[in-house]
């Protein structure tokens, strides 16, 4: 089917009212649309299409063109409504209909089995003829669908499981979701809230990451990430560009429908959702196990992926009868698969030099895929490592991912190997200046340490421009690599200098379709030269975690700044003054003052002042400290400001911002969705604000912000 739903905008909405039309055109109206829902419903749900898509996209163009007339007529649950609406700065909150629960886990069989037999024996005398349904895992992110008389009105991520985030618009866009209901019993309720697995396709997991790869920006991990991630973008045209789809197999609220699991399955399949067909009603612990091992060998031949089998009570009453713990169902469990291994070649470790000098060895092996993604390097740490692994190059190895997410080298198998194979060896000299390397005292660690080494100055500028520090959107790696290579940047400062003309002739290295080499542009130039411009008065702290002095991170730069003031204080402080502040000990006094005495760095400080950046630590203009001695503790989503905004303004008052509540925080300052934070301040009675409360504090002198520039 092709997707013909891009090509509507939602601008026929506010169109002026139609003509009143002729009796007929309504009924066709509603025809089409039920004739278009059942063909959805077959295609996405079924996967078995009875009519062409070219005569899906015929009668879709009809109601389309039947709504642009009789504007009125448009429905939200009519099927030329699955198009992302407007983009949002933000979430509502939303309260489920009761607790959306995690599951409890099983990692082995034995711990199935126990499982099983833990909940026959609680169900005592009425343990004959117990029936429990095992379904697959899906591996994406929960779901709630709130339907009124039928209409889809409101979904809703899981959140914290009492509290999610309102993702309406995205999940219109989702194919397989039916906007209403098919008759039935589910339709006819005023109101029903309904769960399931929102997930990506492997296939469309591979082209989304293959495209963020093109457009240099972060790949996805899995596609449990993926999914979520798409779920809750701000762009709803994105969510619908991503092909998400979804299985679901639970009703929220309560009331009962169907005497057990497997009919209400059956039920949402009769109201046209997606429902998973592979599922199995078992009546014995070795009917159970027989579906897990059968799921663990087909997973691979699945367009999804799973992570594991869902074992619940397939009684409605039984399940009751059990309840629940307070984090979980005790009539459910999730038997999880053992985490994914697969072996490849070990190809060669490549020394990569950090920021701050250090060579890590990573392991390059013939790509593999592992749990959902195709890897080929991994991080090896240090040469202690490898050698308590014991892995030769030429070895062939065990991979898998640590948490699911990153990639770790096991061990080697020795039995594979031939003679061939070579035992790594650390380099004397740094692999990309040639300068020799040397071992800390303390650390397992090698360290380049010529400051001029050009490994390193990529991950320093890098380093600068990144969120944390001086936050210039628009320099990606690659473009500093360019920089670098084409001799425009060659320090911190040079940043600054950079013209339009420079920029905009900026040869990225690859050839555009046309033949001629892709250049950076004047738009883009002009865009990253404002945000340059726009970095130069970012606050000190930040700039001082930019230059990336050893041992420095965010915490101890603002504690740094907060106790001596700008960057010149700080760089004349001696050891004793640094290590008379509290937590910071002799380590980071000794590389604080390493660093400011070196001619190269006091260099970097000369310049950057030269071309502008204010490392004074001087607010431009001092504000009345209204909020000295008071303590804040920011949570949960504010709209009018980001978090790190809010608290930039309570500082530049005198106030303090604290992580944890305490008897002795002054107030907490909610947003939507507040954590537990919020609780703590409620039991200690702590005062709340809300962000109206918080503004008001401030004195209405924070900035309107622009709209568009949240910066979450
Ligand atoms: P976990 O996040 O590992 O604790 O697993 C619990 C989650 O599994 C639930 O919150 C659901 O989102 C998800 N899940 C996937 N498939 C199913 C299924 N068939 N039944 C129940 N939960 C499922
Ligand atoms: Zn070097």
């Amino acid at each position: 089917m092709s997707d013909l739903f891009s090509l509507h905008n939602d601008s026929s909405i506010s169109a002026q009212q139609g003509a009143n039309p002729p009796s007929n055109v309504e009924l066709r109206i509603e025809e089409l649309r039920r004739e278009l829902d059942r063909h959805s419903y077959l295609y996405y749900a079924k996967d078995a299409p009875s009519i062409s898509d070219a005569t899906y996209d015929s009668l879709l163009r009809e109601l389309t063109e039947l709504e642009a007339k009789y504007p009125h007529l448009i429905t939200p649950d009519s099927p030329t409504q699955r198009i992302g609406a407007a983009p949002v700065e933000s979430f509502a909150s939303v309260h489920h209909a009761t607790r959306m629960y995690s599951l409890g886990n099983a990692m082995d069989f034995d711990e199935l089995d126990a499982w099983l037999t833990r909940t026959l024996e609680a169900l005592d005398g009425s343990k004959e003829g117990v029936e429990f349904i095992a379904e697959l895992k899906i591996d994406g992110s929960s779901i709630a669908l709130t339907y009124e008389n039928g209409i889809l009105v409101r979904a809703a991520t899981r959140g914290d499981g009492t509290r999610g985030e309102d993702v309406t618009a995205n999940v219109r866009t989702i194919k397989d979701i039916p906007l209403r209901l098919a008759e039935g019993k589910l339709a006819d309720l005023a109101s029903v809230e309904l769960r399931g697995e929102v997930y990506l396709p492997k296939k469309s997991f591979d082209a989304i990451n293959k495209a963020q790869e093109e457009k240099g920006h972060q790949t996805f991990a899995n596609p449990r990430n993926a999914a979520a991630g798409s779920l809750r973008q701000k762009d709803p045209r994105i969510s619908a560009s991503r092909d998400l789809a979804t299985f679901m197999y639970a009703r929220g609220d309560e009331g009962l429908l169907t005497a057990t699991q497997s009919e209400f399955l059956q039920l949402l399949s009769d109201s046209h959702f997606h429902v998973n067909p592979d599922v199995k009603v078992c009546r014995s612990a070795a009917e159970v196990r027989e579906f897990c091992k059968k799921a663990l060998e087909t997973r691979f031949d699945l367009p999804y992926e799973i992570d594991g089998v869902v074992v619940k009570v397939d009684s409605f009453a039984i399940q009751e009868e059990l309840g629940f713990t307070a984090r979980a169902p005790r009539w459910a469990i999730a038997y999880k698969f053992p985490p994914e291994e697969k072996t490849t070649v070990l190809r060669e470790i490549r020394i990569q030099v950090g920021r701050t000098g250090v060579l890590t060895p990573v392991a390059e092996f013939d790509p593999v895929s592992v749990a959902g993604s195709t890897i080929s390097r991994a991080t090896l740490h240090n040469e202690d490592e490898i050698v308590r692994k014991g892995i030769l190059i030429g070895d062939t190895i065990v991979v898998h991912k640590a948490g699911d997410v990153i990639p770790e080298v096991e061990s080697p198998i020795e039995g594979l190997r031939t003679g061939e194979e070579y035992p790594f060896v650390m380099p004397t000299v740094c692999p990309s200046c040639g300068s020799p390397v040397h071992r800390d005292k303390d650390e397992a660690a090698l360290r380049c340490e010529n400051s001029a080494c050009p490994a390193q100055l990529q991950e320093r500028l890098s380093h600068w421009v990144s969120r944390g520090a001086s936050d210039i959107e628009g320099l990606g790696t690659e473009t500093i690599a360019k920089l670098i290579e084409s001799g425009l940047v060659c320090k911190v400062s040079d940043f600054y200098a950079l013209t339009l003309d420079q920029l905009a002739d900026l040869d990225l290295g690859r050839i555009k379709q046309d033949g001629t080499p892709a250049a950076f542009g004047t738009v883009m130039a002009q865009k990253v030269l404002d945000n340059i411009e726009g970095s130069k008065h970012r606050a000190v702290s930040k700039l001082l975690f930019g230059l990336g002095v050893r041992h420095v991170g965010a915490t101890v730069a603002e504690l740094l700044v907060e106790e001596l003031g700008g960057i010149s204080e700080i760089s004349a402080a001696t050891p004793e003054e640094l290590s008379a502040i509290p937590s910071i000990g002799p380590k980071i006094a000794e590389a604080v003052c390493d660093f400011f005495s070196l001619d190269s760095n006091r260099k970097v400080l000369a310049d950057l002042i030269r071309v502008g950046v204010d490392l004074s630590g001087v607010p431009a203009e001092k504000l009345p400290q209204t909020l000295a001695g008071k303590t804040f503790v920011l949570t949960g989503t504010l709209t009018k400001f980001s978090r790190t905004q809010a608290g930039e303004e309570l500082k530049a008052r005198g106030g303090k911002v604290s992580g944890s509540v305490s008897a002795k925080t002054s107030y907490v300052v909610a947003g939507e969705a507040p954590g537990s934070k919020y609780d703590k301040a409620l039991a200690l009675g702590v005062t709340v604000l809300d962000e109206d409360g918080l503004e008001e504090l401030l004195g209405k002198a924070v900035d309107e912000q622009e709209p568009g520039v949240a910066d979450e």
